[in-house]
Protein backbone atom coordinates (compact mmCIF):
# COMPACT_ATOMS: atom_id res chain seq x y z
CA UNK A 1 0.00 0.00 0.00
CA UNK A 2 1.41 3.80 -0.70
CA UNK A 3 -0.14 5.20 2.30
CA UNK A 4 -0.64 8.73 -0.76
CA UNK A 5 2.62 9.40 0.26
CA UNK A 6 3.66 12.14 -2.69
CA UNK A 7 6.08 14.04 -1.64
CA UNK A 8 9.24 13.84 1.15
CA UNK A 9 11.46 16.22 2.36
CA UNK A 10 15.31 15.11 2.88
CA UNK A 11 18.15 16.94 5.23
CA UNK A 12 21.33 16.35 6.48
CA UNK A 13 21.73 17.69 10.08
CA UNK A 14 24.63 17.90 12.64
CA UNK A 15 28.46 16.98 11.66
CA UNK A 16 28.93 15.78 8.31
CA UNK A 17 29.90 12.66 7.72
CA UNK A 18 31.08 10.57 4.45
CA UNK A 19 28.08 8.54 3.16
CA UNK A 20 25.74 11.34 3.57
CA UNK A 21 25.67 11.96 -0.30
CA UNK A 22 25.72 8.75 -1.31
CA UNK A 23 22.30 8.60 0.87
CA UNK A 24 20.76 11.32 -0.26
CA UNK A 25 21.66 10.15 -3.87
CA UNK A 26 19.92 6.43 -3.12
CA UNK A 27 16.56 8.29 -1.62
CA UNK A 28 16.21 10.65 -4.21
CA UNK A 29 16.46 7.62 -7.08
CA UNK A 30 14.41 5.33 -4.84
CA UNK A 31 11.96 7.68 -4.13
CA UNK A 32 11.26 8.92 -7.65
CA UNK A 33 11.13 5.24 -9.14
CA UNK A 34 8.60 5.11 -6.20
CA UNK A 35 6.36 8.00 -7.79
CA UNK A 36 7.42 10.02 -5.08
CA UNK A 37 9.20 13.80 -5.59
CA UNK A 38 11.60 15.13 -3.05
CA UNK A 39 12.61 18.47 -1.63
CA UNK A 40 16.13 18.55 -0.70
CA UNK A 41 15.94 20.86 2.17
CA UNK A 42 19.53 23.00 2.54
CA UNK A 43 21.62 23.59 6.13
CA UNK A 44 19.77 20.94 8.10
CA UNK A 45 16.77 22.43 9.86
CA UNK A 46 17.86 25.86 9.47
CA UNK A 47 16.70 25.35 5.95
CA UNK A 48 13.37 24.50 7.12
CA UNK A 49 12.69 27.50 8.47
CA UNK A 50 13.75 29.42 5.71
CA UNK A 51 12.21 26.96 3.16
CA UNK A 52 15.47 26.36 1.50
CA UNK A 53 14.82 23.80 -0.36
CA UNK A 54 15.33 22.53 -4.30
CA UNK A 55 13.26 19.60 -6.02
CA UNK A 56 16.14 16.52 -6.55
CA UNK A 57 15.42 15.12 -9.85
CA UNK A 58 17.61 12.15 -10.96
CA UNK A 59 20.27 14.07 -12.61
CA UNK A 60 20.87 16.49 -9.59
CA UNK A 61 22.04 13.73 -7.35
CA UNK A 62 24.38 12.34 -10.23
CA UNK A 63 28.36 12.30 -9.58
CA UNK A 64 27.77 12.41 -5.80
CA UNK A 65 28.05 9.15 -4.66
CA UNK A 66 31.94 9.78 -4.03
CA UNK A 67 31.86 12.53 -2.25
CA UNK A 68 32.71 13.38 1.09
CA UNK A 69 30.68 15.80 2.95
CA UNK A 70 26.96 16.66 2.24
CA UNK A 71 25.52 18.63 -0.99
CA UNK A 72 22.61 19.66 0.92
CA UNK A 73 25.37 21.28 3.44
CA UNK A 74 24.37 20.99 7.29
CA UNK A 75 23.79 23.05 10.19
CA UNK A 76 23.49 23.51 13.78
CA UNK A 77 19.98 25.06 14.46
CA UNK A 78 19.26 26.32 18.05
CA UNK A 79 16.15 28.70 17.04
CA UNK A 80 14.75 24.99 15.50
CA UNK A 81 14.47 23.57 18.92
CA UNK A 82 12.03 26.34 20.10
CA UNK A 83 8.59 25.96 20.12
CA UNK A 84 8.23 28.94 17.50
CA UNK A 85 10.92 27.04 15.61
CA UNK A 86 9.17 23.94 15.04
CA UNK A 87 6.10 25.28 14.16
CA UNK A 88 7.22 26.95 11.51
CA UNK A 89 9.47 24.08 10.02
CA UNK A 90 5.51 22.47 10.35
CA UNK A 91 4.02 25.34 8.87
CA UNK A 92 6.91 25.14 5.70
CA UNK A 93 6.66 21.23 5.04
CA UNK A 94 2.19 22.03 5.42
CA UNK A 95 2.89 25.01 2.52
CA UNK A 96 4.50 22.67 0.25
CA UNK A 97 2.66 19.43 1.15
CA UNK A 98 5.51 17.30 2.08
CA UNK A 99 3.88 13.64 3.51
CA UNK A 100 6.93 13.20 5.48
CA UNK A 101 11.06 13.92 6.25
CA UNK A 102 14.30 12.04 6.22
CA UNK A 103 16.55 13.46 8.61
CA UNK A 104 20.28 12.19 8.34
CA UNK A 105 22.34 12.88 11.28
CA UNK A 106 22.90 11.96 14.80
CA UNK A 107 20.87 11.69 17.78
CA UNK A 108 20.47 15.43 18.20
CA UNK A 109 19.19 15.65 14.93
CA UNK A 110 16.84 12.38 15.56
CA UNK A 111 15.20 14.43 18.69
CA UNK A 112 14.43 17.44 16.05
CA UNK A 113 12.64 14.94 14.04
CA UNK A 114 10.64 13.37 17.16
CA UNK A 115 9.93 16.69 18.05
CA UNK A 116 8.77 17.22 14.25
CA UNK A 117 6.58 13.65 14.56
CA UNK A 118 4.73 15.26 17.96
CA UNK A 119 3.63 18.02 16.41
CA UNK A 120 2.17 15.34 13.52
CA UNK A 121 5.60 14.91 10.79
CA UNK A 122 5.86 11.84 9.86
CA UNK A 123 9.83 11.59 10.27
CA UNK A 124 12.84 9.07 9.58
CA UNK A 125 16.01 8.82 10.56
CA UNK A 126 18.77 7.77 8.65
CA UNK A 127 22.26 7.33 11.10
CA UNK A 128 25.08 9.63 10.21
CA UNK A 129 27.68 10.19 12.46
CA UNK A 130 31.72 9.06 12.58
CA UNK A 131 31.20 8.64 16.59
CA UNK A 132 29.19 5.68 15.98
CA UNK A 133 27.99 6.42 18.89
CA UNK A 134 23.79 5.90 17.97
CA UNK A 135 22.35 3.41 19.77
CA UNK A 136 20.48 0.28 18.47
CA UNK A 137 22.48 0.09 15.47
CA UNK A 138 26.02 -1.36 14.37
CA UNK A 139 27.23 1.36 12.21
CA UNK A 140 26.38 4.77 11.54
CA UNK A 141 27.05 6.30 8.46
CA UNK A 142 30.56 7.72 8.34
CA UNK A 143 32.40 5.52 10.79
CA UNK A 144 33.52 3.01 8.60
CA UNK A 145 35.36 5.86 6.49
CA UNK A 146 36.54 7.21 9.31
CA UNK A 147 38.17 4.06 10.31
CA UNK A 148 39.57 4.04 7.09
CA UNK A 149 41.24 7.68 6.86
CA UNK A 150 42.70 6.28 10.43
CA UNK A 151 44.37 3.57 9.48
CA UNK A 152 46.17 5.09 6.56
CA UNK A 153 47.46 7.72 8.58
CA UNK A 154 48.61 6.42 11.39
CA UNK A 155 50.56 3.86 9.13
CA UNK A 156 52.42 6.88 8.04
CA UNK A 157 53.32 7.98 11.43
CA UNK A 158 53.97 4.09 12.30
CA UNK A 159 56.66 4.07 9.31
CA UNK A 160 58.35 7.71 11.62
CA UNK A 161 57.72 6.19 14.75
CA UNK A 162 59.65 3.03 13.94
CA UNK A 163 62.72 4.92 11.92
CA UNK A 164 63.43 7.35 14.77
CA UNK A 165 62.48 4.46 17.77
CA UNK A 166 59.66 6.57 19.13
CA UNK A 167 56.21 6.56 21.02
CA UNK A 168 53.44 7.66 19.80
CA UNK A 169 50.57 9.31 21.05
CA UNK A 170 47.63 9.45 18.69
CA UNK A 171 44.37 11.52 19.19
CA UNK A 172 41.30 10.57 17.19
CA UNK A 173 37.70 11.59 17.14
CA UNK A 174 34.82 10.15 18.64
CA UNK A 175 33.57 13.04 21.42
CA UNK A 176 32.34 10.46 24.60
CA UNK A 177 32.27 7.72 22.31
CA UNK A 178 35.69 5.24 22.60
CA UNK A 179 34.13 3.16 19.88
CA UNK A 180 36.85 4.99 17.02
CA UNK A 181 39.32 4.35 19.19
CA UNK A 182 38.75 1.05 19.99
CA UNK A 183 38.48 -0.18 16.25
CA UNK A 184 40.97 2.11 14.54
CA UNK A 185 43.57 0.82 17.77
CA UNK A 186 42.92 -2.62 17.01
CA UNK A 187 43.12 -1.80 12.91
CA UNK A 188 46.35 -0.11 13.06
CA UNK A 189 48.08 -2.46 15.72
CA UNK A 190 48.53 -0.14 19.02
CA UNK A 191 49.98 -0.91 22.43
CA UNK A 192 47.92 1.11 24.06
CA UNK A 193 44.24 2.90 23.56
CA UNK A 194 42.57 4.72 26.18
CA UNK A 195 39.00 5.55 26.17
CA UNK A 196 36.48 7.90 27.86
CA UNK A 197 34.57 4.81 29.02
CA UNK A 198 37.74 3.39 30.92
CA UNK A 199 39.38 5.26 33.37
CA UNK A 200 42.71 6.57 32.49
CA UNK A 201 45.45 5.46 34.47
CA UNK A 202 48.59 7.06 32.97
CA UNK A 203 50.99 6.03 35.85
CA UNK A 204 49.88 2.86 34.95
CA UNK A 205 50.35 2.73 30.98
CA UNK A 206 53.56 4.56 31.50
CA UNK A 207 55.01 2.03 33.45
CA UNK A 208 53.60 -0.64 31.60
CA UNK A 209 55.37 1.27 28.41
CA UNK A 210 58.42 1.15 30.09
CA UNK A 211 58.17 -2.53 31.34
CA UNK A 212 57.40 -3.72 27.21
CA UNK A 213 59.49 -1.67 25.48
CA UNK A 214 62.50 -3.95 25.04
CA UNK A 215 62.44 -5.16 21.69
CA UNK A 216 60.27 -2.59 20.24
CA UNK A 217 61.24 0.00 17.63
CA UNK A 218 57.61 1.65 18.12
CA UNK A 219 55.01 2.12 20.44
CA UNK A 220 51.67 3.29 19.36
CA UNK A 221 49.23 5.08 21.90
CA UNK A 222 45.72 5.82 20.48
CA UNK A 223 43.66 8.24 22.75
CA UNK A 224 39.87 8.94 22.22
CA UNK A 225 39.03 12.80 22.34
CA UNK A 226 36.50 12.01 25.03
CA UNK A 227 39.57 10.12 27.15
CA UNK A 228 42.37 12.76 27.11
CA UNK A 229 44.45 15.05 25.21
CA UNK A 230 47.29 14.06 23.12
CA UNK A 231 49.42 16.45 24.00
CA UNK A 232 49.11 15.51 27.82
CA UNK A 233 49.43 12.08 27.77
CA UNK A 234 52.07 12.91 25.28
CA UNK A 235 53.71 14.71 28.26
CA UNK A 236 52.74 12.13 31.25
CA UNK A 237 54.63 9.41 29.66
CA UNK A 238 57.37 11.53 28.56
CA UNK A 239 57.55 12.07 32.53
CA UNK A 240 57.97 8.39 33.29
CA UNK A 241 59.48 6.72 30.58
CA UNK A 242 62.92 8.06 29.60
CA UNK A 243 62.03 8.23 25.93
CA UNK A 244 61.18 10.27 22.91
CA UNK A 245 57.10 10.93 22.67
CA UNK A 246 55.88 12.72 20.03
CA UNK A 247 51.94 13.08 19.89
CA UNK A 248 49.78 14.04 16.78
CA UNK A 249 45.83 15.02 16.61
CA UNK A 250 44.22 13.91 13.47
CA UNK A 251 41.64 16.37 13.77
CA UNK A 252 39.28 17.15 11.28
CA UNK A 253 40.72 15.63 8.47
CA UNK A 254 39.11 12.03 9.64
CA UNK A 255 35.49 13.62 8.44
CA UNK A 256 36.16 13.70 5.05
CA UNK A 257 37.01 12.30 1.95
CA UNK A 258 35.20 9.60 -0.35
CA UNK A 259 33.35 7.08 1.67
CA UNK A 260 34.25 4.00 1.82
CA UNK A 261 32.37 0.97 -0.40
CA UNK A 262 30.86 -0.24 3.70
CA UNK A 263 29.41 3.21 3.99
CA UNK A 264 28.33 3.75 0.12
CA UNK A 265 26.31 0.17 0.40
CA UNK A 266 25.04 0.77 3.70
CA UNK A 267 23.93 4.35 2.69
CA UNK A 268 22.02 2.95 -0.12
CA UNK A 269 20.25 0.56 2.32
CA UNK A 270 19.22 2.80 4.38
CA UNK A 271 17.75 5.23 1.92
CA UNK A 272 15.68 2.20 0.87
CA UNK A 273 14.55 1.15 4.17
CA UNK A 274 13.66 4.63 5.28
CA UNK A 275 11.09 4.77 2.26
CA UNK A 276 9.61 2.13 2.41
CA UNK A 277 8.89 2.06 6.17
CA UNK A 278 7.84 5.94 5.36
CA UNK A 279 5.73 4.36 2.41
CA UNK A 280 4.14 1.81 4.78
CA UNK A 281 2.74 4.60 7.07
CA UNK A 282 5.31 4.68 9.18
CA UNK A 283 7.08 7.21 11.48
CA UNK A 284 9.28 8.19 14.11
CA UNK A 285 12.03 5.61 14.10
CA UNK A 286 15.23 5.46 12.55
CA UNK A 287 17.18 3.12 10.15
CA UNK A 288 19.58 0.36 11.30
CA UNK A 289 21.76 -1.83 11.04
CA UNK A 290 21.90 -4.96 13.71
CA UNK A 291 23.94 -8.14 13.14
CA UNK A 292 24.59 -7.68 8.97
CA UNK A 293 20.36 -7.08 8.97
CA UNK A 294 19.12 -3.84 8.38
CA UNK A 295 16.02 -2.48 10.47
CA UNK A 296 14.13 -0.17 11.97
CA UNK A 297 14.51 1.37 15.71
CA UNK A 298 11.97 3.33 17.30
CA UNK A 299 13.67 6.71 18.33
CA UNK A 300 12.12 6.19 21.80
CA UNK A 301 14.25 3.07 22.26
CA UNK A 302 16.70 4.77 21.29
CA UNK A 303 16.94 8.14 23.64
CA UNK A 304 16.27 5.89 26.49
CA UNK A 305 18.90 3.70 26.28
CA UNK A 306 22.85 4.34 25.65
CA UNK A 307 25.06 2.50 23.19
CA UNK A 308 27.91 0.79 24.91
CA UNK A 309 31.31 -0.08 23.79
CA UNK A 310 32.51 -3.48 22.92
CA UNK A 311 34.84 -4.52 25.86
CA UNK A 312 35.80 -7.65 25.06
CA UNK A 313 36.91 -6.10 21.77
CA UNK A 314 38.69 -3.63 23.73
CA UNK A 315 40.34 -6.29 25.89
CA UNK A 316 41.62 -8.31 23.39
CA UNK A 317 43.00 -5.53 21.11
CA UNK A 318 45.68 -5.40 24.24
CA UNK A 319 46.10 -8.89 24.17
CA UNK A 320 47.57 -8.95 20.64
CA UNK A 321 49.89 -5.51 21.18
CA UNK A 322 52.71 -7.77 22.75
P1 LIG B 1 26.66 14.72 15.44
O1 LIG B 1 26.60 13.49 16.28
O2 LIG B 1 27.43 14.54 14.20
O3 LIG B 1 27.03 15.98 16.18
P2 LIG B 1 23.89 15.41 15.79
O4 LIG B 1 22.70 15.17 14.94
O5 LIG B 1 23.88 14.77 17.14
O6 LIG B 1 25.14 14.99 14.92
P3 LIG B 1 23.52 18.03 16.97
O7 LIG B 1 24.33 19.26 16.79
O8 LIG B 1 23.40 17.47 18.35
O9 LIG B 1 24.12 16.97 15.95
O10 LIG B 1 22.04 18.31 16.45
C1 LIG B 1 21.81 18.87 15.18
C2 LIG B 1 20.57 19.74 15.26
O11 LIG B 1 19.45 18.98 15.72
C3 LIG B 1 20.67 20.90 16.27
O12 LIG B 1 21.30 22.05 15.73
C4 LIG B 1 19.20 21.17 16.58
O13 LIG B 1 18.61 21.99 15.59
C5 LIG B 1 18.60 19.76 16.53
N1 LIG B 1 18.55 19.22 17.89
C6 LIG B 1 19.58 18.80 18.64
N2 LIG B 1 19.20 18.39 19.85
C7 LIG B 1 17.86 18.59 19.90
C8 LIG B 1 16.85 18.38 20.90
N3 LIG B 1 17.16 17.89 22.10
N4 LIG B 1 15.58 18.70 20.59
C9 LIG B 1 15.26 19.17 19.38
N5 LIG B 1 16.15 19.40 18.39
C10 LIG B 1 17.43 19.12 18.63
Amino acid sequence: MQNNIRKIGILTSGGDASGMNAAIRAAVRYAIYKKIEVYGYYEGFKGLLSNNYKILSNNSVGGIIDRGGTVLYTARSEIFKTKEGLIKAKENLKKSSIDALIVIGGDGSFRGARDLNDLGVNTVGIPATIDNDIYGTDLSLGFDTALNVIISLVSKIRDTASSHERIFVIEVMGRNSGELAIRSGLACGADYVLIPEIKVDLVKISNAIKNHREGKRHTLVVVAEGAAKAEEVASSIKLLVDHEVRFSVLGHIQRGGSPSAVDRVLAAQFAKKAIDFIVSGGTNAMTAISNNKISIVDFKEIFSNTKTIDKELYDYSHILAK
